[in-house]
């Protein structure tokens, strides 16, 4: 039931970008899920469904703070415009850098890549989406031309055949976890197959689970492969037509060593088995996730997964295709306005051509004229002492990263801090010198953009609280004190999105229907959930590529040869066991709003390491037991949970837990900082540690 003074919105949470209808209540906040939404249509997860028991103003950040004294907005304003511009004027625009996050609305993301890119002069300006789907980006680039997503939710329920590769949809994206299997339900002969060296709660509900050696998803893929073309699989008109290279080329690049099953220690059966599904199965949804992201391989997996269905030319028709879900709610809307570090507003880069364009439409006195240092290099930066000023936004990478103890060493010793936040106590706020206080959902306005290019309004529901402001308004408002009035003088985020609508078409040469990033014809006001590309006449645009139109300058697709390769980190015996990591089913990033619901937290109230048996008994672990998890990088405290289902040799630990929830259990402490060459991607999926009893 709709109540009638409901606002439309969309969940914080998860890349699924669930509809909302949120209702302002005498106790806060009632929320249901939005039946006309097309990503859920009226489903929630526990999540979201939780909405509105996290949106109480205890632990609010709610006035700016300068070296632990309240201010007034003028003088945080001030000091974060003196401290930016003495570091350009004494050390050059790369001597500053923000650190922003996919928890930005849109509008947030344009101002701040404009202020940095175009006005600045540098391009240090990078993303926690760096961390969530980056390899996706590279690998969708490598192969189409363009960081784009072939295909929608609906294939789901038009497929077949459906491969979940290194995901845990049934708790990371609950709500397209249902819908999966309201699918089934329906259509009983669909298979299911999970490949995931764990068996989690999604492995549990497949037809077929594959449970590979970490890292050598690309040995299978590349094995699939094979197959495919050895079973006459290969769709030869579509190649033709639409893909550039050699398959035979390609077949052999792509070789390995030995036998699939042996490289990914997997029953030489089950792989078969798998490969002749995928075989017979025209109508095949490939899904990848974090799994195949988080990897110091991450953009070759992506690709050996889009060479699959190249190859059998499925892509982008109904049921078909390989289908990225990303962790957050905003991490493709960032990605279209330039806030990854490598790339330009509206998709493009940093070629000449891109960067005059994107110059000439913001009247840019400073475009920088290259890619800028991507995550895991900005906190080196800032470590060694290069970056002089930093402006986090909206993120806690104090916990969220990789050798956490590093990046807390860096954020300690440089010279000048600023931390825009809704929650005054993080472990990044602790190391701030400047907090500034950001709004947080159901008070924000503006866009996001979810797993499939889908575009929905992010409304406010709620007064904003103390002296709270949007980010978009900081940022502009630091751009009028570096002398940029006439640039960001918005009135608001509508101004925001309509600038960032027409820089989508900007000098679109005609020669498609619609340039990758059109939004031409959305009016914000008006805007109702819509699939980017969008037409003039508001329409979207469901599927990619199932007629060719790729966005490689001659039109065709590229099948990328890749070879596997094993993770970065290497097991000895003094650090024996491979440490994987990942989400629980009812907290959020490093739980700063989910871990105010006592609701959520009943799921999982403790951090644990899950470890099979038989590595536990040659310990002398019993379950329960305390242990100390320790690497090259850092050590942390967790109790142990014995799990048959765990590979020998291998250990699970949960990445939400922060240094307020939980003392010792900061498990980016224990990661290497091993990253993707091409994406930058951090390899947070393997690391190599020993266990203790203590
Ligand atoms: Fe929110 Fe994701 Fe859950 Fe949907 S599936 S309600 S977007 S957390």
């Amino acid at each position: 039931m709709v109540m009638a003074d409901a606002i439309r919105t969309t969940c914080p949470y998860c890349g699924v970008g669930c509809g909302v209808l949120a209702t302002p209540a005498a106790d806060g906040l009632t929320v249901a899920g939005d039946p006309t939404h097309p990503a859920n249509f009226g489903r929630l997860c526990v999540k979201g469904a939780a909405l509105g028991e996290t949106v109480g103003l205890e632990g609010r950040l709610l006035h700016p703070i300068l070296h632990g004294r309240r201010v007034d907005w003028n003088t945080a304003l001030d000091r974060l415009a003196d401290e930016f511009s003495q570091a350009i004027a004494r050390h050059g625009a790369d001597s500053v850098a923000f650190y922003v996050s996919g928890q930005l609305l849109t509008e947030d993301y344009y101002v701040a890549n404009k202020l940095m890119k175009g006005f600045i002069g540098s391009a240090n300006i990078d993303t926690n989406s760096r961390l969530c789907m980056s390899s996706s980006v590279a690998g969708h680039q490598r192969a189409f031309g363009a960081d784009t997503v072939p295909g929608c939710y609906a294939d789901l329920d038009e497929a077949d055949l459906v491969v979940l590769v290194g995901s845990n949809a049934a708790w990371c994206h609950p709500v397209l976890f249902q819908r999966l299997q309201a699918a089934r339900a329906q259509r009983p002969e669909m298979r299911l197959v999970v490949i995931d060296p764990r068996r989690t709660a999604t492995a549990e509900a497949a037809d077929l689970h594959l449970a590979l050696k970490p890292g050598s998803d690309v040995a299978l893929f590349n094995g699939l492969l094979r197959h495919l073309s050895a079973a006459g699989c290969a769709d030869h008109d579509f190649l033709s037509a639409h893909c550039a290279g050699s398959v035979e080329a390609l077949a052999e690049a792509g070789l390995e060593p030995g036998p699939p099953a042996e490289a990914c220690d997997l029953d030489p059966g089950d792989l078969v088995r798998f490969y002749d599904w995928f075989a017979a199965t025209e109508k095949t949804v490939t899904v990848f996730s974090q799994g195949v992201n988080q990897s110091s391989a991450g953009t070759d997996k992506v690709n050996a997964i889009i060479n699959c269905h190249l190859l059998t030319g499925r892509i982008g028709r109904p049921g078909m295709g390989p289908l990225s879900f990303t962790g957050q709610p905003n991490a493709m809307g960032g990605r279209e306005v330039g806030g990854l570090a490598n790339q330009l507003a509206a998709h493009m880069g940093f070629d000449e051509t891109s960067r005059d364009r994107v110059g000439r439409f913001w009247r840019a006195p400073a475009m920088a004229l290259r890619p800028g240092l991507k995550a895991v290099d900005l906190f080196r930066a800032v470590e060694q002492g290069r970056i002089k000023a930093l402006w986090i936004m909206a993120t806690n990478p104090a916990v969220s990263l990789p050798d956490a103890n590093l990046v807390r060493q860096a954020l300690d010793h440089c010279a000048f801090v600023a931390v825009s936040d809704c929650m005054a106590d993080t472990d990044t706020t602790r190391r701030a010198h400047l907090l500034l206080p950001a709004l947080t959902w159901a008070e924000k306005d503006g866009t996001v953009t979810n797993s499939e290019r889908r575009i929905s309004r992010q409304r406010p529901v709620l007064p904003v609280p103390g002296e709270a402001r949007p980010d978009w308004w900081m940022i502009c408002r630091l751009a009028e004190r570096l002398g940029f009035r006439e640039a960001f003088a918005y009135g608001g985020p509508s101004d925001i999105f309509a600038e960032h609508a027409r820089l989508s078409a900007f000098e679109n040469d005609g020669a498609r229907d619609f340039d990758i990033g059109a939004l031409a014809g959305i009016d914000y006001d008006l805007l109702a959930p819509v699939q980017w590309p969008v037409r003039a006449d508001a329409s979207g645009t469901g599927r990619l590529f199932g007629q060719g139109g790729f966005f490689h300058g001659d039109g065709r697709a590229r099948l990328v040869a890749v070879r596997n390769r094993p993770p970065a980190s290497e097991l000895s015996p003094a650090r024996p066991l491979a440490l994987n990591t990942g989400r629980t089913r009812d907290q959020w990033h490093t739980m700063t709003r989910t871990g105010k619901a006592p609701r959520l937290a009943a799921h999982a109230p403790e951090p644990w390491l899950a470890m099979h048996p038989a590595d536990a008994a040659r310990l002398d672990i019993d379950d329960g037991a305390t242990v100390r998890v320790e690497s090259d990088y850092g050590r942390a405290l967790l109790r142990v949970t014995l799990d048959s289902t765990q590979r020998a040799g291998e250990v699970f630990a949960p990445m939400h837990w922060n240094d307020q929830f939980a003392g010792q259990a900061v498990i980016g402490k224990l990661l290497a900082s091993n990253t993707d060459p091409l994406s930058g991607q951090p390899e947070l999926k393997f690391g190599a540690v020993r266990v203790d009893p203590v």
